[in-house]
């Protein structure tokens, strides 16, 4: 199938929803990272979804709107604190989980009964949402478990020839996908750290919980589970207080002829002081927005990746450590 990818505007809406409402899938831009979307509604779209990203038919996608569409219809028991937090947040990086009433395909959340919804910023995944005028499902654009895609080229570089149409919005600037957010019991509870951060969720709501898998217990973001986000070259970890040992090990790997880079922020590379470096940047939001490009331009020159993780790890860094340790951890 050839891959066409088209800026946002009258025409590429109209190809996109003819697509959409025969089943297919678009891929489309977001303010955290490109997604690729089908109809909620039609099971055999959503399960294309699945088939076309290699992705484990038991990871629940999150369903998107527009700013004005009605989500009553779809879930129930909105809590008042969730109201709070739309008001304050949305349309933004930030997916709230409710109690479904069933009405999106039972493929859309893997047979859980709840439901995961987002109200993205991006003003063309506002016009797509408006011009498809209901939910699309629609898990990030890339192959499972590599690199998620923040322009529309990673996305053609994943997809090429899978799906019929890439809307082409620029660079996703949030650069890591949305925090998910429990919002079935009496406090939110964070399943998945993002941009929106407990601190600003605690600010709004009174209070906030951070979900931590316990030994035995069935995980209750299934996404939560999986190795994800990593570059196609073999990966390093180190932690921010292990510096000369990334160093020792990038230039041991560098004479024997492995081409080797160091990612970290911009405090550690003036450090390292080496040739070879992916710098992520000075500070939280600036490294969350270079985070994928960063790992997708080292995974195309490096043979290997060093990453060391970044002294600060509080609020939006919290989002960071997680991605950065999905992709370069082997855990
Ligand atoms: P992705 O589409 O790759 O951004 O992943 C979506 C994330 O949302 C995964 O971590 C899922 O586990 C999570 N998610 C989606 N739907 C639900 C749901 N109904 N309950 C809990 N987590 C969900
Ligand atoms: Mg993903």
């Amino acid at each position: 199938m050839e891959t066409k990818v088209l800026p946002v505007n009258e025409q590429s809406l109209g190809l996109a929803k003819e697509i959409i409402e025969s089943g297919g899938a678009v891929a489309f831009p977001t303010e955290t990272v490109y997604g690729l979307g089908a109809d909620a509604f039609n099971t055999a779209a959503v399960e294309n979804i699945f088939k076309i990203k290699g992705r484990p038919n038991d990871n629940p996608l999150i369903v998107h709107v527009h700013k004005d569409y009605d989500i009553s219809s779809l879930v129930s028991d909105i809590p008042k604190y969730a109201v709070k937090l739309a008001e304050a947040y949305l349309p933004g990086p930030l997916t709230m989980v409710y109690k479904s009433f069933g009405k999106v395909s039972p493929a859309v959340s893997c047979g859980l009964d709840t439901l995961a919804i987002r109200i993205p910023a991006h003003s063309d995944a506002q016009k797509f949402l408006k011009y498809l005028d209901k939910p699309i499902a629609a898990p990030s654009a890339n192959i499972s478990k590599h690199v998620s895609p923040v322009t529309a080229e990673h996305v053609y570089f994943d997809l090429n020839g899978n799906v019929p149409l890439i809307l082409d919005g620029g660079k996703s600037e949030g650069g890591i996908e949305s925090t998910v957010l429990d919002c079935t019991g009496e406090i939110p509870v964070i399943l998945r750290s993002g941009l929106i951060t407990r601190e600003m969720i605690a600010e709004i709501a009174g209070d906030c919980g951070e979900y931590v898998l316990k030994e035995g217990e069935k995980v209750k973001s299934p996404g939560m589970k999986y190795k994800h986000y990593s570059p196609r070259c073999k990966t390093k970890f180190f932690s921010s207080d292990e510096l000369d040992k990334a160093i020792a090990e990038y230039k041991k790997n560098n004479i024997a002829g492995v081409c080797t880079y160091i990612l970290c922020d911009d405090e550690t590379a003036k450090i390292a002081a080496v040739d070879n470096v992916l710098n992520l940047g000075k500070n939280g939001e600036e490294i969350a927005s270079n985070l994928y490009l960063k790992l997708r331009d080292g995974e195309k020159k490096a043979q290997l990746i060093i990453a060391v993780a970044p002294k600060e790890q509080d609020g939006v860094m919290k989002g960071v450590m997680n991605r950065l340790t999905k992709a370069c951890k082997d855990v």
